[in-house]
């Protein structure tokens, strides 16, 4: 029996002879000419990356149809962090019966420890923008924007969510928005506390992280576990530490010229106060952006095996034209 691990290429999970899974493969690998066949050939490669964490998190019965990657910058995080911020909010987003699961990636598409989820019952409206974002809506009268989703995957993205949107049954969610589900045992964790009410796995504090960038930027994300990117500010902070303030303090730049004036050492103190400060604020934030799991968290070994449940029917709501009317604010 094929499973996501076993085959080699996508079209093998097409096939008769595959095992019980909670994915969709039909919807997942759909590709109708040669673009859609290349896309399914990353999808699959995505998916085969998630695929042990993607199991541990699911709930029986969960199926998922459709996985894509994106960002969730903000407009303060771009203006402040530019890069940094699109490389901490890498997700892979994953479609699944009842919510979007948010699970942050490194560059090779590999899952990290941060997980979140956003009910399904809770948006009310999608669309995709002519600047290129999925524009999602929620009752508690947030926008959450998705950046740089593939441009074919958005239409998808923004068809499916319609149809979810319109066909979902559970009650209205007006307060729920993006929740961060513990990192140890998945389990949706409200507001920041210091470990798992669930589980009792521990969560690293945000405000030692942003603690630790004011001191030093870097440190903070060094301790949040965004390794690379901490150890290239660390080597920044440590190049401007050295030409603004050792370099000069110790004569080794130009002997020739005199002591620096008290102007000098006031801009330099100002530029390298707002560095640490806004970096201090940054790693906060980021901190903040889910739950970074203390310790290693443990890869269930073996998975119980997935129990197959009739699946909801996605074009009911062509079938019976439901409307579902702009629910009370
Ligand atoms: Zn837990």
């Amino acid at each position: 029996m094929t499973t996501v691990d076993s085959a080699k290429k996508y079209e093998e999970l097409l096939g008769p002879s595959v095992s019980a899974s909670p994915y969709e493969y039909g919807t997942l690998f759909k590709a109708e000419n040669f673009m859609a066949r290349q896309r399914a050939k990353k999808r699959f490669k995505l998916l085969k990356a998630l695929d042990l964490k993607l199991r541990q998190i699911l709930d029986g019965g969960e199926k998922v149809y459709f996985i894509t990657t994106g960002t969730t910058i903000t407009m303060g995080e771009r203006f402040f962090v530019g890069w940094v911020a699109h490389l901490v909010n890498m997700r892979a987003l994953v479609f699944t019966s009842r919510r979007i699961l948010l699970l942050h990636i490194d560059l090779r598409q590999r899952p990290l420890e941060v997980v979140s989820q956003l009910p399904y019952a809770s948006i009310t409206s999608v669309k995709s923008t002519w600047n290129g974002l999925c524009s999602i809506r929620l009752l508690n009268r947030k926008t959450f924007n998705f950046q740089s989703v593939p441009s074919a995957d958005r239409k998808f993205v923004v068809d499916f969510l319609a149809d979810i949107v319109q066909l979902t049954n559970a009650p209205f969610e007006h307060r729920r928005g993006i929740e961060h589900l513990c990192p140890h045992c998945y389990v949706f964790v409200p507001e920041h506390p210091a470990s798992c009410v669930s589980c009792g796995g521990r969560f690293k504090s945000a405000r030692k992280a942003g603690l630790l960038s004011l001191l030093f930027p870097g440190l903070g994300g060094w301790y949040l576990g965004h390794r690379s990117i901490a150890l290239f500010e660390m080597f920044g902070t440590a190049v401007l530490w050295y030409f603004l303030v050792f370099a000069p303090l110790f004569g080794v730049s130009d002997p020739a010229s005199g002591p620096l004036s008290l102007e000098y050492w006031i801009t330099v103190g100002s530029m390298l106060l707002l560095t640490h400060v806004i970096d201090g604020m940054m790693t906060h934030h980021f901190g903040r952006k889910g739950h970074h799991p203390m310790g290693q968290v443990p890869l269930a070994v073996s998975l119980p095996p997935f129990m197959d449940r009739p699946k909801p029917d996605l074009n009911a709501a062509n079938k019976l034209k439901l409307n579902r009317t702009t629910p009370p604010m």
